[in-house]
């Protein structure tokens, strides 16, 4: 169905601010009007979810996560940055596979499964969207993921 995508993700985001124990700080690059798009609401959701988790997890204490929005022609483009141990650059892509986890060792006292980005990939997808991994070893990681929405049309009223 039909979403302001700005309001819902602001939404999910102060349910984290709410609950979250850690020492992190959140920021948002978010505009301030309606952006409509057109998404399963549930399924989003658990992508956004599964992102911020790990970008909670894995940031250091005292971090900042930056939660971004950037409207483009024809698709929005979502971005969760943290400043936390990063990801090699030969494993960024590996990082969306099943049961793929960074170091084995440092995954398991973490705990999960590894399938967190493998899900969220697969509802990006079915969302012809795309979802990809930016991140500097030591420095921290950017997830991006786009959504579809409908270019303006006001031609269309006139
Ligand atoms: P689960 O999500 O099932 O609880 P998980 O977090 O290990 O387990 P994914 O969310 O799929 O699994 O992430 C896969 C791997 O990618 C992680 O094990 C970790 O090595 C790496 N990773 C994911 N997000 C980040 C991040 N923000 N910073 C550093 N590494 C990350
Ligand atoms: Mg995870």
């Amino acid at each position: 169905g039909w979403v302001n995508f700005t309001k819902f993700f602001n939404h999910i985001i102060d349910r984290f601010e709410m609950t979250i124990t850690e020492h992190i700080t959140f920021s948002r690059d978010i505009p301030s009007d309606s952006i409509f798009v057109d998404i399963d609401e549930d399924k989003i959701t658990q992508v956004l979810y599964n992102i911020i988790s790990n970008a909670i997890k894995y940031s250091p204490e005292g971090g900042q996560i930056t939660f971004g929005v950037k409207q483009e022609i024809e698709e929005i483009v979502i971005s969760i940055s943290d400043q936390g141990v990063g990801i090699p650059k030969n494993n960024l892509n590996k990082v969306f596979e099943r049961f793929y986890r960074v170091d084995k060792a440092r995954a398991r006292n973490l705990g999960g499964t590894g399938l967190g980005l493998a899900i969220a990939k697969e509802m990006v997808l079915a969302h012809e969207g795309e979802i990809w991994a930016e991140s500097r070893e030591g420095k921290g990681t950017t997830i991006f993921f786009t959504l579809p929405c409908e270019q303006e049309q006001e031609d269309e009223w006139s």
